[in-house]
């Protein structure tokens, strides 16, 4: 990190240190280690004192190794943040203000330190000795962004601090983008009202080996491109919108912007094939033994893969039900090495209904692959492998052996593939290459089902045949001229096991067959027996607004009515929250979208879990062609006590979609789809 800073010193650069140690950032659990899970109890960005113990360890080293690099201490270092959008996490000043003092006694006196948050959630948390910025993307209306700030602190210097250029990618859904002139537009409002910002991302890069990390509600995996649609591209390569950046900037410049540089080079690599392999179960370590199911980290394992295995204790009927509680994240069911089922935590996955008699003694193996851990929200203590129990019928299972496959170079490289093998299923695969000019490559992995990437002991990253990803970013500097090493963990295993190296990415190319709508084919929401237990008209305008319930209502399956909005053109919202007993909002981590009239995804990834996702960014949209009444149904996982209902139409400048009338219904029983 100093060697990052004395690098940006030297080409006059100033760095603002967010050192955390939660970032967000789609970095496995927010950057925090997942060996804090190991402590079963433990309240991550609290003060549980274990936790504080471990936060202030990391920020004294991060002193030690940053804090002579501040301004006045001959460095380039101008502010540092404390904690990161702490008001989206929770309400509790005693921690951030901690935290605050946790950085200064790692020597970070002598600069201004900030907080960063969202308008909506900045006064929750906000002290009174620190800066505030806020952060918001492209489209987001400046004044409104910054009014409440302006409010509560009028002389304050006004910055964003993360300026959205673009936005990251989940497995499973549509490659996302940000208009290039809505990006530049707010850009140029910023500047023409004297708003400092910094922009998020310039260059996304890439989230290389296991690093990526995960929404939830819903549970969703991020890709390993960052790329982010960002003006400068994964492969570092200037982008038109990194030219129309570039163009403003210009003419708020007092002398003429450099050139760019020439971009990085980039060969092809022909078709190889990967021809020694092995079966994951023909070379499986040694087994640790565990009588109960517990999580990876109970098995001092952080990442990767973990293999669950035990004998039935009792014969299996067809039809019987065998719980896996729960799948965290993917995982395949064998008995006696047959295949039965793969699970999704997307699809809340979590059983399957067994297709055969199984005799008592069957070996039942349940293969999990660990992906992102969660890095925002609730969620974020999100342990791995298996996190509760087994269950056949009724009966818990118990006994298991249980195998860890860590996703480092190591471990990959000393199972013993063997020529002319070709196994079904997981297996390790190897190969070469050979090149006489090196430069940048795109690895096409779209002949391959799911796993992992090693190129010469590097960690690429994950590979999913679901998309929108399809090619994995191999950078020229880990190549070189002569012989290079493939070595693939295919989960699932690939349809052919060949490689080729192309001169662009493939970002956007979805192949899942989930349904990314929910709307089933013949499904048409009927409320014609139905009782509000809220009606509303909402006011014009954006930012949250309340429906108090009448009286207190109780149930698990939600709809909310969208009789009509306030401009012509289709129906928006960013986010819902439901209130309880004690006018809080209820944890949303459970929910379930089950139904909407409408969806838009075909020119964005508008879809009704947009609307617990936390994020007040992305929103539910219907398709420009469907008309009012609009509604969605959401599944809550229990019924809830509820006082009432909040809803946060989406935020853009402009956007449409703006609810007005609208109805609530609450209940115990499904809806009639
Ligand atoms: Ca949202």
């Amino acid at each position: 990190m100093a060697e990052f800073c004395r690098l940006a010193q030297k080409h006059g650069l100033y760095v603002i240190v967010r050192p955390g140690p939660y970032v967000c950032a789609e970095w496995e659990m927010g950057g925090l280690p997942w060996w804090l899970l190991k402590k079963e109890d433990i309240r991550l960005r609290s003060n549980d004192p274990y936790y504080l113990e471990r936060v202030g360890l990391f920020l004294k080293r991060l002193g030690q190794e940053l804090a002579p690099l501040q301004l006045a201490r001959g460095g380039n270092i101008i502010m540092v943040q404390v904690e990161n959008e702490y008001g989206a996490y929770a309400t509790d000043k005693a921690h951030v203000a901690k935290i605050r003092d946790l950085v200064r006694e790692a020597g970070f006196t002598d600069v201004p330190l900030f907080q960063c948050d969202w308008s909506s959630t900045f006064q929750r948390n906000g002290l009174d000795d620190l800066l505030w910025t806020i952060n918001f993307g492209t489209g987001a209306d400046i004044d409104s962004q910054f009014k409440a700030l302006k409010a509560a602190r009028p002389d304050s210097p006004l910055m964003c601090s993360e300026f959205w250029s673009g936005w990251f990618d989940h497995w499973g859904r549509r490659h996302e983008t940000r208009d290039a002139d809505a990006m530049v537009r707010g850009i140029r409002d910023m500047l023409e009202r004297g708003i400092s910002f910094s922009l998020y991302m310039a260059h996304g890069g890439t989230t290389f080996g296991w690093w990526g990390g995960a929404n939830n509600p819903a549970y969703s995996a991020m890709c390993s491109s960052y790329d982010y649609d960002a003006p400068i591209d994964e492969a570092g390569h200037a982008t038109p919108k990194f030219d129309k950046l570039r163009a403003l900037l210009q003419t708020y410049a007092e002398s003429p912007l450099p050139e760019p540089p020439a971009p990085p080079p980039v060969v092809t690599v022909p078709a190889f094939t990967l021809d020694r392999a092995v079966s994951l179960f023909d070379t499986l370590p040694k087994p640790k033994t565990s009588e109960a199911i517990r999580p990876m980290e109970a098995f001092d394992q952080g990442w990767g893969a973990i293999l669950y295995a035990t004998r039935l204790p009792r014969a299996a009927k067809k039809g019987e039900t065998l719980t896996i509680d729960e799948t965290h994240d993917w995982a395949q069911v064998f008995a006696d090495g047959r295949l039965l089922a793969r699970l999704d935590r997307r699809e809340k996955a979590f059983a399957l209904t067994l297709p055969a008699d199984l005799p008592a003694g069957t070996r039942l193996e349940i293969l999990v692959e660990a992906m992102g851990r969660v890095n925002f929200g609730g969620s974020i203590h999100d342990r791995k492998g298996i996190t509760r129990q087994v269950r056949l019928g009724e009966d818990v299972l118990t006994g298991w052996q249980v195998f860890s496959l860590p996703p480092g170079h190591a471990f990959a490289a000393a199972k013993a593939a063997k020529p002319g093998t070709h196994p079904a299923g997981p297996a390790y695969w190897v190969g070469d290459f050979t090149l006489t000019t090196v430069g940048d490559t795109f690895l096409d992995l779209r002949d391959w089902g799911k796993g992992m990437v090693w190129v010469n002991g590097h960690a690429l990253g994950r590979f999913w045949e679901i998309g929108p990803q399809q090619t994995l970013f191999l950078p020229g500097c880990w190549l070189r001229k002569g012989r290079n090493e493939v070595i693939v963990l295919d989960l699932k295993g690939p349809r052919s096991p060949t490689l080729r190296g192309l001169d662009r990415p493939i970002l956007d190319q979805l192949r899942g067959n989930l349904s990314d709508t929910h709307r089933k084919p013949g499904q048409d929401l009927d409320l014609s027996a139905e009782t509000p237990v809220a009606e509303a008209t909402l006011k014009a305008g954006g930012g949250w607004q309340t429906l108090a319930f009448p009286t207190p209502a109780t149930g698990r399956y939600l709809c909310v009515e969208i009789r009509s909005v306030w401009r012509e053109g289709p129906a928006a919202v960013a986010e819902v929250d439901l209130l309880g007993p004690d006018g809080k909002p209820l944890p949303r981590e459970e929910w379930r979208a089950l139904y909407a009239d409408s969806e838009e995804t075909r020119s964005a990834n508008a879809t009704a879990d947009k609307v617990y996702d936390l994020q007040e960014s992305t929103f539910w949209q219907t398709a420009p062609e469907a008309k009012a009444p609009h509604a969605i149904v959401l599944d809550l996982g229990a019924a809830l006590q509820v006082t009432g209902l909040r809803i946060l139409p989406r935020a853009e400048k402009g956007a449409p979609g703006q609810p007005k009338a609208c109805r609530v219904f609450l209940k115990n029983a499904p809806f009639r789809l």
